[in-house]
This record gives structure tokens, C-alpha cells and sequence, in this order.
């Protein structure tokens, strides 16, 4: 077959324009085009009048190659590329040696949990959480009677940090093996719909995700492996060699049990603090890396439906609104938007007592009043938090205090109209824009809760956002704070072998470990580790 991309079509066209369309585009009769698939289905919605739909289909035609070669300079027209999965690696036949240990259940952690089980081991995965249902109750304890679980919580449990969010399933990370093709391919056998195969910007909601992460649970075990739940990895033992080398040998639980092991992937996310600690206590390298801190900013979505889509608004195709901005200020700052959730709701995102971090979430029908993202700058260790590889995270735990007491003391969020915030004054009464935030609001001054140098962004940023975005910056659109966790602080470098850099055994991976940023980049992950696990393994000779 052949990739035909950047197929345009009017928005409101019939499905049979399709292969007229195609027929045109390769100059070929009907009768050559003998099969059509979607691989890509996008939108652009550039010229709000004429909004256009940006197609990505395999073609079989009755002589491809000749198209081939009439359209060798093309690089919209090539070969449609094998986009199966095939594992590099597998256990031997009823291999029954050491499992390896996978910590974290978040989408990294299952990803590297089912390919692991799919290669024949059978890993053991250990969270510090609940399973998904049991979760669920904790998370909605903090918003809805401001009950914070350390241990159970938006970041912690089943499903990892994703579970609770919007469900966005796309990244723009390089992925030359089409292995967010496997991660998407699995979320389907696990009950997501078909159409985040085809979609350029899929999402599931939050609803859907709980069953998934059930469904896969139940795949892994059917394939012998073992979840344990409510078991925090609180040490790791590490032994040198007389050469020097390092390796790691077990674990110590929170149960008191040490787990023997030396193949553990490390999947524990950006919210793992202690475990952080711990890993630097050891002396596993770790660098600090940059991050970025601001707010969520909610708008009415049809503000947001009517600015990008105009007349278009509400058409069954598009769907709700969403939008990807930046700004580059003049102290030399980035501001951006971040995790975009049309028709959703800002959440409490903390996993810690006394602290407030905000973060979005929405349901597949992306149906409620308002949208969020958030509304950030960039920061660096040099500049930032300089000095030692976990600054970042006292840095984030500052901002992350101060909004707690900005908030009222009692797991509320600081709050702000943007028209006080541009004008440097606390807001005292809310505009149009109602918060969605639970357990609530109290409206004060960010800059109770932000660095100077963050506002400053912030504010030079608005304006330039709000002329790309109708209602963008209006005075009456509601920031709230603070959004500290928009990846980890730090990164736990690994080789090429993907064991960490001075301690073998141990394979960091996902977003905890600085490799992903988002639910598919840290399910790619996810298989990249279990590939190098079973690796290791085979390089040992399959006893160890
Ligand atoms: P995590 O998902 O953080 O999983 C880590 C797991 O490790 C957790 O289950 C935790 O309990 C466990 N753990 C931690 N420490 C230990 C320990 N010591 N012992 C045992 N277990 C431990 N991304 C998107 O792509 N799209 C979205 O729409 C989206 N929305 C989001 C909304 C919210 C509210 C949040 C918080 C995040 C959102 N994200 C989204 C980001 C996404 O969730 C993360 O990028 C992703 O979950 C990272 O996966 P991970 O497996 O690396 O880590």
C-alpha cells in the first residue's frame, strides 16, 4: 500500500468525496484505487471560514509502483510504512528464572508490566496505591472534604498520575518504531474506542481510563504476572564491587519484607519525592533538569469554540476547542500553555499533606462549562534552584506551601481574576468565569504564591496570548494556583543499555525519571525498558 498524507477536504464533505479526492491527488483513474484506509484524520482550523480536514490514508492501487515513481520527489506519497509491533527479545520457553520487578503502575510501569509478560517473564509490579476503584474514593476525599491520602491520591495508585486527567493520547516525541502504535493498539484491546487509532489529537477521559488500567491488569496477570498493592519501595540495596561497579540487589518494602531482585524498572513519576530522596541517599546519579511552574487558566469553552472555530462552533467534527500557545518574553522567559483540557475541570493534584498544586482532567464528552489549561513558564536548574540534583523539588515544594496558605489553610486554591492580576491587585469577588476547582477557591493575589520573575512572564504573555485567542486574556478569566508538577525536576540518567548510569540493574524510566512527559510517551517508554530488561536478561545468560 501506498501513504498518501496532507489530504485536504472541505470540513462538511460527504465520506464518498474521499477516493475522488485521492484519484485527483495521484492522477490515476477510479478504477486503479482498489482500497482505502484511514491511518490520520486532523483538522485545520487556520482560516475560520474555510475550515479544512487534513486526511492520512493507505491506498492499495492496481499498480503502485509506477505511482511510486511519478511521485518520487513527494514526500507526501510513500510506501506505507510496518507499523507492527515484534518483540526484539523473548524469555525462553517456560522461563521460570529471577522476575523482574516493575515499581510504579502508572502507564509506564504497565507498559513495562505487559510487554515484560508478553516476552514470558512474569514481573512483579509494586505500587504504593490502591487499585483503581479503591482510589477513586481517596482522590474524591480530598475534593470533595479536603481528605488528603499520601498514599492514595491524583498522583498515587493504580493507572498512575494520568488516571484522573483528560486522557490525551498524543505526544510529540520521535517514534521511528510506531511504538505509540502498540501503546494505542493496546488501549483499544483494553476498551478504549477504535478512534484514537485515526484521530491526530485523541483523548478518553478520565471515565474510560479507570476501566482500561482494569482490563490490563487482568491481561497481565492472565500472563502470570503480579500486582501488590499498598507496597512502597522505601530503600534499595546496592552492592560495590572491588572494581567499584555498582549493583542493585533488592528492595525493602514498606510491609518489611526485602524483595530480592536485580531487574528493576523504576517507574515511580514526577511526584516520587521520597523515593527521590532515597535513590540520592544511595547514590544513584541523578541531575536536576528543567521544569515549569504558573497556574490553570479557565475560560467559558465557547469562548474557546467561538475564537478558534467561528461559525463552526459546535460542528460534531471538531469537537470542543483546544489550543496550543507560547510566547518567548523579553527577561528571556517561555511562557506556554500546557495540558490543555477543553470542556473540563481544574482538580487539587497534590500528594502532599499542607501543599496545593493544581492540574486539569475532563470527560470523554468534554461537556463542562469551562476550559482549562495551564498557564506556564519555563524554569531551569541553572537559573532556578541551582546547587544540588533535588533543589528543584524543595523549589517546588515552596511555591506549593505558600499556595496552601494562600488558599485559606485548608486545601482550597489561591485564585485570581486575570484583570487584578494584570492591574497588581488581590481579587476580591468572582467575574462570568465560575472556578470548577474542588474543594474551591479563595480569591487573593498570586503573588502571594509565585515567584516575581513567573508573574512577570505571566503578565507580558496574556496580552500576546489574548490577540491570538479572542477572550483569551479577559478580565474576567479565573488563574488558579499553583501548577508545579508539569514534569519531574529531575532526571535519573541511564545508559544506552538502559540501566541507570552507576547502578546496574536498575532501569529508571517514565516521567519520574526525566524520559517522559505525558500518558503515551510513558507507555513508549514503558516498552523501551521492558525491551532493555529482557536484554539484560539475555546478555546474563537467562539464570541470573
Ligand atoms: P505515574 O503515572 O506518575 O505513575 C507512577 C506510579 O508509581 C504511581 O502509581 C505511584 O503510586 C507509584 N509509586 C511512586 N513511588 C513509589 C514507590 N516508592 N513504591 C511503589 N510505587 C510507587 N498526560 C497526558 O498525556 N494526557 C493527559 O490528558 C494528562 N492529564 C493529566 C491530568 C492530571 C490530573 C495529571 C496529574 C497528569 C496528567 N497527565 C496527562 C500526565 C500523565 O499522567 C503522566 O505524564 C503519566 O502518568 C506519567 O506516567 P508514569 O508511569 O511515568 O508515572
Amino acid at each position: 500500500m501506498l501513504r498518501l498524507s496532507e489530504l485536504k477536504l472541505p470540513l462538511d464533505h460527504a465520506p464518498e468525496a474521499m477516493a475522488p479526492a485521492i484519484c485527483a491527488r495521484l492522477g490515476i483513474d477510479p478504477a486503479e484505487l482498489l482500497d482505502v484506509r484511514l491511518w490520520r484524520r486532523a483538522h485545520d482550523a487556520r482560516k475560520k471560514s474555510a475550515i479544512l480536514m487534513i486526511y492520512t490514508v493507505d491506498v492499495a492501487l492496481r499498480d503502485e509502483a509506477a505511482v511510486l515513481a511519478r511521485f518520487a520527489a513527494d514526500h507526501q506519497v510513500r510506501p506505507t510504512p510496518d507499523t507492527d509491533y515484534r518483540f526484539p527479545v523473548r524469555a525462553p520457553e517456560g522461563f521460570d528464572g529471577p522476575r523482574p520487578v516493575v515499581i510504579g503502575a502508572g502507564p509506564c510501569g504497565l507498559f513495562a508490566g505487559l510487554i515484560l509478560a508478553q516476552m514470558g517473564f512474569k514481573p512483579i509490579i509494586l505500587d504504593r496505591g490502591k487499585v483503581v476503584r479503591e482510589r477513586t474514593k481517596d482522590t474524591w476525599a480530598l475534593w470533595r472534604k479536603s481528605e488528603l491520602n499520601p498514599e492514595s491520591n491524583v498522583q498515587f495508585g493504580e493507572g498512575g498520575a494520568g488516571t484522573f486527567s483528560d486522557g490525551k493520547l498524543y505526544s510529540q516525541i520521535k517514534d521511528p518504531r510506531f511504538l505509540g502504535r502498540k501503546v494505542l493498539e493496546e488501549f483499544v484491546a483494553a476498551g478504549a474506542p477504535e478512534e484514537i487509532l485515526t484521530e491526530a489529537h485523541p483523548h478518553i477521559g478520565t471515565f474510560r481510563l479507570v476501566h482500561m488500567v482494569e482490563n490490563i491488569r487482568a491481561l497481565i496477570e492472565g500472563l502470570g504476572g503480579e500486582y501488590r498493592w499498598q507496597h512502597r519501595v522505601e530503600d534499595f540495596e546496592i552492592e560495590t564491587a572491588e572494581d567499584g561497579g555498582r549493583r542493585l540487589k533488592g528492595l525493602r518494602l514498606s510491609t518489611g519484607e526485602t524483595l530480592e531482585t536485580e531487574h528493576v524498572v523504576l517507574a515511580v513519576g514526577h511526584s516520587a519525592r521520597d523515593t527521590f530522596e532515597v535513590l540520592h541517599e544511595r547514590g544513584v546519579h541523578i541531575e536536576a533538569k528543567p521544569f515549569s511552574i504558573g497556574v490553570r487558566i479557565e475560560h467559558p469553552q465557547s469562548w474557546m469554540d467561538k475564537a478558534r472555530f467561528g461559525a463552526c462552533a459546535g460542528h460534531p467534527d471538531l469537537g470542543a476547542a483546544d489550543y496550543s500557545l507560547s510566547h518567548h518574553c523579553s527577561n528571556g522567559r517561555t511562557v506556554y500553555s500546557f495540558c490543555m483540557c477543553p470542556g473540563g475541570t481544574v482538580v487539587a493534584a497534590t500528594s502532599e499533606p499542607n501543599r496545593v498544586v493544581t492540574n486539569g482532567m475532563s470527560q470523554y464528552s468534554r461537556n463542562e462549562r469551562n476550559a482549562n489549561s495551564g498557564f506556564v513558564v519555563a524554569i531551569d536548574p541553572e537559573r532556578d534552584y541551582p546547587g544540588h540534583p533535588l533543589a528543584g523539588i524543595e523549589f517546588q515544594r515552596k511555591w506549593e506551601s505558600l499556595a496552601f496558605t494562600a488558599g485559606g489553610g485548608d486545601y482550597r486554591a489561591p485564585a485570581q481574576k486575570v484583570g487584578d492580576f494584570l492591574a497588581g491587585r488581590p481579587s476580591q469577588e468572582l467575574g462570568v468565569v465560575e472556578p470548577s476547582y474542588k474543594p474551591g477557591i479563595r480569591m487573593t493575589d498570586l503573588a502571594e504564591c509565585l515567584p516575581p520573575f513567573v508573574l512577570e512572564a505571566m503578565r507580558e504573555a496574556l496580552p500576546v496570548f489574548g490577540r491570538q485567542i479572542a477572550g483569551y486574556d479577559h478580565p474576567d478569566v479565573l488563574m488558579t494556583g499553583v501548577e508545579t508538577r508539569t514534569s519531574s525536576p529531575i532526571r535519573i540518567t541511564r545508559g544506552k543499555d538502559g540501566q541507570s548510569l552507576n547502578t546496574a540493574g536498575l532501569f529508571p524510566a517514565g516521567e519520574g525519571a526525566g524520559y517522559a512527559g505525558g500518558i503515551l510517551s510513558a507507555g513508549v517508554d514503558g516498552i523501551k525498558i521492558a525491551e532493555a530488561v529482557a536484554e539484560a536478561y539475555a546478555a546474563r545468560g537467562w539464570a541470573t
